[in-house]
């Protein structure tokens, strides 16, 4: 079968409405010349588009890579449908990401007959573990075919969440090579534990150009703090987003929407007001909600370009209190802080793909990715929960519930 090229005569944006063509893009378009010079190589191919733009299908550049990125972007992570990723490329998406090891591989050709003939209008994300370089190399180029396409835009490590793994050489090494034989164009890392300290370090180690966090208005703050304008005084993973987007990094923000758990909608939906406030972070370029229907592509897509504003403050407050005492924010302040080891944050993450996105297998299979001795089996023998959530989270009862539910198959 013949392989997508991915410099073909369109840009990235080309997809994306003539409005956004404001007289302010305009005004921006000279700063962000500068500010946004691609540092990568093979990126002045797609560098064109590379202004922010306000409005709806609203762009923003992808830290110093030279690329503008929509920023509702596609997680692509748990969508069957080939057409779903269409229709979000079709109605102003630019960015998709995948990985290797979603649906056991399925997920990545799912990608590549989706991009069928519009493969020059995405930037396309996958991802790959450390290993050693021989390994990596082979496992992106099983990924180039799974996409069946040439080049594969932003490759990232895979879930790290140590400085040591942001300076591991078969890392640089694996894809320095694969940089230069034009199989991948910009290195990135993803990250959901230790998210700070990575984050931090990418900035100091250079090389990586983009990464990507979990991040959503449960990740550091507390609500009342993230429902006020915190960006320029915060601390924490928040600080850590808006220093690397100033630094030049592309930040993406994954989990944006705290769990996605199902709610009445007000002025903007609970999804949209949480979309809205993690780009209330002027150091996010784009995100990545998950996405397998029409519908969610649709609501997701209304929010671009929207303030969070006093609608979607409430929208937000009622959507925290309704997931309170069950949505984990990821955000590592409890790590090994349980005498038995349980890895609580991975836990909690895998209990939210089954009870928030509805998807079990893949809850079933993060969970069984522990590695030994750090599932919540200790949690039936424990008597007191010694783990202090920085949300209140009753811990040890959602450890239980995630044991019993995702062990099954384990
Ligand atoms: S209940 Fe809490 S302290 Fe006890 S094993 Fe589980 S996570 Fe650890
Ligand atoms: S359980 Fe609480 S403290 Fe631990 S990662 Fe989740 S939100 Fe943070």
């Amino acid at each position: 079968m013949e392989k997508e090229g991915r410099n073909g005569a369109s840009g990235p944006g080309r997809g994306i409405p003539i409005d956004r063509r404001s007289a302010l893009r305009l005004l921006a378009a000279a700063a962000a010349a500068i500010a946004a010079r691609p540092a990568v190589r093979g990126a002045e191919t797609f560098a064109a588009a590379a202004a922010p733009s306000r409005g709806a299908g609203e762009t923003r550049p992808l830290g110093r890579t030279g690329i503008a990125v929509s920023t509702v972007g596609m997680g692509a992570m748990i969508t069957r449908e080939s057409d779903v990723i269409r229709y979000a490329v079709d109605h102003g998406v630019n960015y998709v990401d995948t990985a290797d090891c979603y649906m056991g591989g399925e997920n990545e050709r799912i990608v590549g007959r989706a991009l069928k003939g519009i493969r020059n209008k995405v930037i396309l994300a996958s991802k790959v573990h450390i290993a050693p370089v021989d390994r990596m190399i082979q496992s992106v180029e099983k990924s180039l075919k799974s996409l069946n396409t040439d080049v594969i835009d932003i490759m990232q490590l895979h879930g790290i969440g140590t400085e040591g793994e942001v300076v591991n050489g078969y890392a640089r090494e694996a894809l320095r090579k694969l940089i230069d034989q034009g199989k991948v164009r910009v290195p990135g890392v993803t990250t959901h534990s230790g998210q700070e300290t990575v984050v931090r370090a990418v900035m100091k180690h250079g090389f990586y150009k983009t990464v990507l966090v979990a991040y959503n208005f449960r990740s550091d703050a507390g609500l009342k703090a993230a429902l006020r304008k915190v960006f320029a005084g915060a601390t924490g993973l928040s600080a850590a987003i808006r220093d690397a987007g100033a630094a030049g990094l592309g930040v993406i923000a994954m989990k944006t929407q705290a769990g996605g758990y199902t709610m009445e909608r007000g002025a903007l939906s609970p999804h949209q007001a949480a979309l809205a406030w993690v780009l209330e972070n002027p150091g996010v370029a784009t995100t990545i909600p998950s996405m397998v229907s029409y519908a969610q592509v649709d609501e997701n897509l209304s929010a671009s370009g929207k303030r969070l504003g006093w609608g979607g403050k409430k929208a937000l407050e009622l959507y925290s209190r309704a997931i309170g005492d069950r949505h984990c924010g990821l955000c590592g302040q409890c790590k090994g802080s349980c005498p038995s080891g349980v890895d609580v944050q991975d836990v909690l993450r895998s209990l939210a793909y089954y009870d928030g996105y509805g998807q079990a297998d893949l809850a079933n299979r993060s969970y069984r990715e522990l590695a030994d001795g750090r599932n919540a089996l200790p949690c039936f023998s424990c008597g007191t929960c010694a783990v202090q959530c920085r949300l209140g989270l009753p811990v040890g009862r959602l450890a239980r519930r995630a044991h019993g539910l995702l062990s099954r198959t384990a």
